[in-house]
């Protein structure tokens, strides 16, 4: 059994990387944690932002008051614009690579107009989640808007079935969480949380308050709240073992959530 840096060159050297024992030699390091302190919240698309002032000053005074005590890394969603893109460019037959640029553009869009209405208290909008500024930013003010597409671009995997990128900003948002190691994902939407059914079309849909991915996959949940990627992403990361939805339209509820507090549904790995 392989423990030391040299015992793990030697395996890279001579093994395929995806060899089993290389694989447990660089396995053996614990895990680090980039920043720790940071949680990452992302604002939905549709749910929220399409909405328009009603929905977003709020959640942008909150965010203000919160960051006295948070650092937070503001992820957007993409919403309706993207949809409007994806049936006009699905339709010309374009492949999902070229989608997942129309849909980065529009999380893109969402983020600009986040950045102004926060820039007056400090908070800027960056192009890139990925560092650069990113730790300066939240060590400074404790917060930065990112735009949440994942940047794939062109090179989004292709779905199994169909045009439409499966990594969207749900996922772009859990992978920055999980990548930096951060405290926690919330994501803040327009419902309470997970239901039995869409809550939207069903009216008897009921809500659950904790489930776990398996148990989302059992009950056919797994397309549902969450882009679908995502829950698999949850199953072997690292950081990040549970993620919370929030209504953001009940104020308060995403600054309970910040404290920890169990307001909407927590899915764990
Ligand atoms: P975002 O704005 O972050 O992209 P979405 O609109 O994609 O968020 O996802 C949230 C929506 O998911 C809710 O508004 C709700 O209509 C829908 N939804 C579908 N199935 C469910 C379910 N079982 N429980 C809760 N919401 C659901
Ligand atoms: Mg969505």
């Amino acid at each position: 059994m392989a423990n030391t840096t040299a015992d793990l060159e030697a395996l890279l050297m001579q093994r395929s990387l995806g060899d089993a024992e290389l694989l447990a030699a660089a396995e053996a390091a614990s895990d680090f944690r980039i920043l720790p302190d940071a949680t990452v919240i992302k604002i939905g698309g549709q749910s929220l932002i399409d909405r328009g002032r009603a929905a977003v000053y709020p959640l942008v005074d909150e965010i203000v008051a919160a960051r006295k005590r948070h650092k937070l890394l503001i992820g957007t969603g993409a919403g309706t614009r993207a949809r409007h893109l994806y049936s006009i460019a699905a339709g010309l037959g374009l492949p999902a690579g070229v989608l997942s640029q129309l849909g980065a553009s529009v999380a893109d869009q969402n983020a600009a107009m986040l950045g102004q209405l926060l820039a007056k208290h400090g908070i800027s909008s960056v192009d890139n989640a990925g560092l650069s500024a990113v730790p300066l930013f939240l060590a400074e003010v404790h917060a930065v808007v990112f735009s949440g597409m994942p940047p794939y671009g062109l090179w989004m995997r292709p779905p199994v079935e169909g045009v439409i990128p499966p990594y969207r900003t749900d996922a772009g948002c859990f992978l920055v969480a999980e990548q930096f190691g951060c405290k926690a994902m919330i994501y803040v939407k327009d419902e309470n949380g997970l239901y039995t059914a869409n809550p939207k079309t069903a009216k008897d849909a009921t809500f659950i308050p904790k489930i776990s991915v398996e148990e989302m996959k059992a009950k056919g949940l797994h397309d549902s709240i969450l882009e679908f990627p995502v829950l698999d992403l949850l199953l072997t990361a690292r950081h990040i073992r549970e993620v919370q939805v929030v209504n953001g339209l009940v104020p308060g509820n995403l600054t309970r959530a910040l404290n920890g507090e169990h307001v909407g549904t927590i899915i764990t790995a």
